[in-house]
């Protein structure tokens, strides 16, 4: 509602530049925060140097504002954080919610236990003490007790996290933070209320969730958008070659996005100027119309833009 507050994000990866899945979450956060009178904030998260690609970046930042969207104060670098991750990590050891582990890949994989995420970790390490001088990852430990989150489009999704995934990683042996600790701590710092992101996330959501618990922060709500595969059910990204935005008609593209997120644009506001599909994609956004499915497939057909 119009008083509540709302503080939505959008949170690429600079893996990259954008492609059609990053525009529809980024239209869809946009007009899910705009529509209900909230912010929109604008993270980098640009946690793991090696996979990152020189100039995303910027990239992303020039494209977003070609497409004429408009974020809520500074941009921020997940590289900044460190301090922040820090001590949360400390937060989880001192509680006795987080652990060092030592075990290879090797060993966990030839323990033969399948999780929904590959290789599932039952805690070895559970019970060693802290050495400062041992180069380990950090696990948080998960209970196994029904974890039900629910999503503002997709449903329940509910996992037993013991089960299904074991104690997973908050801190790689390499030094670098993962993804599910350093989501959360930005997100809860930010104070972001509403994530609408991508589906390929929804299974991670159980155990953000479970990070937010642990560390008593706010539990934000989810809208998980489909997303676009290929023919082939390959999901679009950059491994799977999908193409870049173009750097020209912005509208066109924005027009796809609207209508892959199932908002019904109509055929000839296809050639309408960039911010009269804005006005008008604010005013008929409907969270309804969002089908409830983790994917879509699509041909992306150049000619038509
Ligand atoms: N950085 C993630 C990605 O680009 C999105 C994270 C999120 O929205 O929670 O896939
Ligand atoms: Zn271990």
């Amino acid at each position: 509602s119009q008083n509540s507050p709302y503080v939505g994000r959008f949170a690429p990866s600079p893996t990259g530049v954008l492609h059609m899945g990053s525009l529809m979450a980024a239209v869809a956060s946009y007009l899910d925060a705009r529509k209900n009178g909230g912010q929109w904030l604008l993270r980098i998260e640009d946690l793991d140097p090696p996979r990152e690609v020189p100039g995303a970046a910027q990239s992303i930042l020039s494209t977003l504002e070609r497409f004429g969207f408009e974020w809520d104060g500074a941009v921020l670098w997940q590289s900044q954080r460190e301090l922040r991750y820090r001590a949360m990590l400390e937060r989880l050891i001192e509680a006795g919610a987080a652990y060092q582990c030592t075990c290879t890949r090797k060993m966990i994989q030839s323990d033969g236990l399948l999780g929904i995420d590959g290789a599932r970790y039952v805690g070895r390490c559970r019970e060693r003490s802290m050495m400062e001088t041992v180069k380990a990852a950090y696990r948080i430990k998960v209970s196994n007790d029904l974890l039900e989150v629910v999503d503002r489009v997709q449903g329940v999704v509910s996992q037993r996290l013991f089960d299904d995934l074991g104690d997973f990683v908050i801190r790689r042996a390499d030094g670098l933070w993962a993804y599910q600790l350093a989501v959360v701590v930005d997100d809860a710092d930010s104070g972001v209320t509403h994530i609408v992101r991508g589906a390929d996330l929804l299974d991670s959501t159980p155990r953000q969730r479970y990070v937010q618990q642990v560390l008593n922060l706010y539990q934000p709500q989810y809208l998980h958008i489909p997303v676009i595969t290929n023919s082939r059910g390959e999901k679009l990204s950059k491994q799977t070659l999908a193409p870049a935005l173009l750097s020209s008609n912005e509208a066109a593209q924005l027009w796809q996005a609207l209508y892959l997120l199932w908002q019904q644009p109509l055929i000839d506001m296809k050639a309408a100027p960039l911010f009269e599909l804005w006005e008008w994609a604010l005013e008929s956004w409907d969270v309804a119309k969002i089908p409830q499915k983790r994917s879509v497939a699509v041909t992306i057909d150049r000619k038509n833009e």
